[in-house]
């Protein structure tokens, strides 16, 4: 064998009985293309897939592997893949040791994709490699999901889900989060939201070393239907309502409530960014503007941008007690303020809600866990969203939230 043909077979992983027979530079093709052709010898054995026994070939087939791109050329592998003829077994097709079954790219130019989808979106990584993006997908969601049947939950106390849509107006998925994880908090993510999610979460946990029965605490959004689901699935954990959930609650009713009195009256330049920001960040000049103006013409929605924005004296509240205190006043407050005014009522429902839910958001001041790592779920959402970008569907978008922020290692190892 010549010396470039040990660096091909090296790449390769090429080992008895195979041998690299030839290279060849297609030119005629654009861009290039190198076909490189592997064998082996007369009356060479191979293992058979099943029992591993030496065996002689029964016929043979030539298949084709993408492989990766020798400088700027497309390379492409090409071989006879025997049958072998075990007594045992009968006529097999062997295995490569180049490629997985099925896939039609080498594992090597699996591997270089994999490394590529962690850094950028499927569509551009597939634009890189130039393969279609339905091709590399199919990698991409085999490897994901073998590295997810792998994943250890055995260590699993406490938990949290929230939803999203994998397109503005989609299906929703369910995603559940370990508290105790600070990095890649992501243990399972289904299509659905709802009852049957919590229920499917407890299998996964179950089928991956966990235990249900072990699980301490649950963090949740308001919705009586899942906390329902989680005290039947659940029996021995307390439940959380997130403080998140109790200001998104709240940012929801004031966004209502402009959209409908932006119908009949005209509204303050900006109105709908400062409300929904309020004091997160630093308001802008202009958002005080916009602000002012609202409370100036006395209008509903400068109301209830002033009830939510009480909601950061509730939060920092130092101990359960004084937490329970502040959150009774400002229900009070609230309700007075929000009284009489049908332009209010989407606020007096949020009132409403929490009113019900006193005793499990002061579970939040109880709780050993930080509030963070639910608003961390929509940054990773998003991240996730943009990665699957053209060809986003439930599947390709768990795919990504999996890869991107569970713990499954490096997915393109050990075969
Ligand atoms: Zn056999």
């Amino acid at each position: 064998m010549s010396s470039s043909q040990d660096i091909f077979a090296l790449g390769l992983g090429l080992e008895e009985p195979w041998t690299l027979l030839d290279q060849h530079l297609d030119t005629s093709k654009q861009p290039h293309e190198l076909h490189l052709r592997v064998g082996t010898r007369r009356g060479a054995q191979f293992p058979c897939p099943t029992c591993g026994r030496s065996c002689k070939a029964h016929d043979f087939k030539e298949m084709t592997w993408r492989h990766l791109n020798f400088f700027q050329h497309h390379c492409y592998l090409t071989a006879p893949v025997p049958r072998v003829s075990c007594p045992d077994h009968g006529v097999k097709r062997i295995q490569v040791p180049w490629a997985r079954e099925g896939s039609s790219f080498t594992l090597l130019f699996e591997q270089a994709a994999l490394a590529l989808v962690r850094e950028m979106p499927v569509a551009a990584a597939a634009r890189q490699m130039a393969v279609t993006d339905k091709r590399l997908w199919r990698v991409v969601l085999f490897y994901v999901h073998r590295a997810v049947a792998r994943m250890d939950l055995s260590a699993v106390r406490a938990v949290a889900f929230d939803e999203t849509a994998a397109k503005r107006g989609h299906r929703y998925i369910t995603v559940f989060i370990d508290l105790d994880r600070k990095d890649e908090p992501v243990l399972f993510a289904t299509p659905g939201k709802g009852k049957d999610c919590v229920r499917q979460f407890r299998r996964f946990l179950e089928a991956h070393g966990g235990d249900g029965a072990a699980i301490a605490e649950v963090v949740c959004d308001m919705s009586a239907a899942f906390q329902n689901a989680v005290d039947e699935t659940f029996e021995n954990a307390s439940q959380t309502v997130d403080w998140f959930h109790v200001v998104q609650l709240f940012t929801d009713a004031v966004e209502s409530v402009r959209r409908s009195e932006a119908k009949q009256t005209k509204m303050p330049k900006g109105a709908r960014w400062a409300t929904v920001k309020g004091g997160d960040g630093p308001l802008k000049d202009r958002d005080r503007d916009a602000l002012a103006e609202l409370e100036r013409l006395g209008l509903a929605t400068g109301e209830a941008y002033k009830i939510k924005e009480k909601l950061r004296w509730v939060r920092k509240a130092a101990t359960p007690q004084a937490a329970r205190w502040r959150l009774t006043r400002f229900l009070n407050h609230a309700e007075e303020m929000a009284a009489g005014d049908e332009a209010l009522a989407p606020v007096r429902k949020a009132i409403a809600t929490v009113r019900q839910q006193i005793d499990r958001i002061i579970q939040r001041w109880y709780s050993t866990h930080s509030n963070a790592r639910l608003e961390g779920l929509n940054s990773i959402f998003q991240a996730a969203r943009h990665r699957a970008r053209g060809y986003s569907s439930p599947a390709t978008f768990i795919a990504m939230i999996y890869l991107l922020a569970a713990p499954i290692g490096d997915i393109s190892k050990s075969i």
